[in-house]
């Protein structure tokens, strides 16, 4: 935006106070849904420091994934974040019909805010995806459960067999889920070695060089916790929507994300949606003169 506050017509002077006030409203201090904050729902706040309404609960398996805790309160997330989830691995599960299921980690409480064995998973955007194994000779198995997997690929489990990192259907899930237009992937926490594993066999396979850089830009080893040589840390950004309704953060918006829709000040209507009132604003109050 090029003009002062000062320039603006005396209809923008009254509505940038009121846009400020309900941006407050929106983003500010609380962070949670409160009757004075009805606009909030959905994904509230950010990643490490949030809340979660209107969440949905991934069943305890389907086509092509189970959970690893099945009884296990924090299976809750974004409706589409689990709805994404639950297509990607049953699209594994089509392309390799004798895969055996992805098993999923831990997404949030049903009601979001902190959960045990994490610090982030709070704002129903983040999930654990256990990495697709194989046995030594090729063979899909089940991981059975959260095991380091080596910069060579294999894993020693605690029956002292050992498995392989399954690069084709580690990468067909990665892919599937990146071009899901219902979510816009902000990360993909893994160890480096993983992802080098994973970026070298796609770059062997794959045609669509664009996705191949798209995928290495998610995928970070993360420096604030242990490297994510077990499994794969999924968060998925806001929407806009989302963010009008109290979305925050927990990382970039990279340049591929469908573009932020403008505000526009003069418009009432969007004013009152970003205040959450059904009614548009009322007109400014006229002070008498002294
Ligand atoms: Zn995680």
């Amino acid at each position: 935006m090029t003009s002062s506050l000062p320039a603006l017509s005396a209809r923008r002077k009254r509505l940038v106070p009121a846009l400020l006030a309900s941006a407050m409203l929106t983003l500010g201090c609380g962070a949670s849904p409160t009757p004075l904050a009805p606009n909030q729902f959905g994904s509230v706040g950010a990643p490490h420091h949030g809340v979660l309404t209107h969440s949905a609960e991934l069943p305890v398996r389907g086509k092509g994934f189970r959970r690893f805790r099945p009884r296990s309160p924090v299976y809750h997330g974004l409706p589409r974040l689990v709805k994404a989830v639950e297509e990607a691995a049953a699209d594994v599960k089509e392309t390799f019909p004798q895969s055996s299921p992805l098993v999923i980690g831990d997404l949030s409480a049903k009601t979001g805010g902190k959960i045990p064995r994490h610090n982030s998973h709070r704002s129903g955007r983040d999930v654990d995806l256990l990495f697709y194994v194989t046995s030594p000779s090729g063979i899909p198995r089940t991981n059975p459960g959260f095991y380091s997997i080596r910069a060579d690929g294999f894993v020693r489990f605690p029956d002292k067999s050992y498995g392989l990192l399954d690069l084709p259907r580690n990468w067909h899930l990665i892919q599937t889920l990146l071009q899901d237009p219902s979510i816009d992937v902000q990360f993909m926490f893994m160890s480096r070695n993983i992802e080098a594993r994973i970026i070298e066999y796609a770059l062997a396979k794959e045609d669509d060089l664009n996705l191949i850089w798209r995928a290495q830009t998610v995928m970070f080893q993360p420096g604030d916790s242990l490297p994510h040589a077990d499994h794969i840390h999924l968060r998925i950004a806001c929407t806009p929507l989302e963010s009008i309704h109290g979305c925050l953060g927990g990382g970039p918006r990279w340049s591929w994300y469908p573009p932020l829709p403008r505000l526009d000040l003069d418009s009432p209507l969007q004013l009152s949606e970003l205040i959450g009132s059904s009614d548009p604003l009322p007109p400014p109050l006229k002070l008498a003169k002294q």
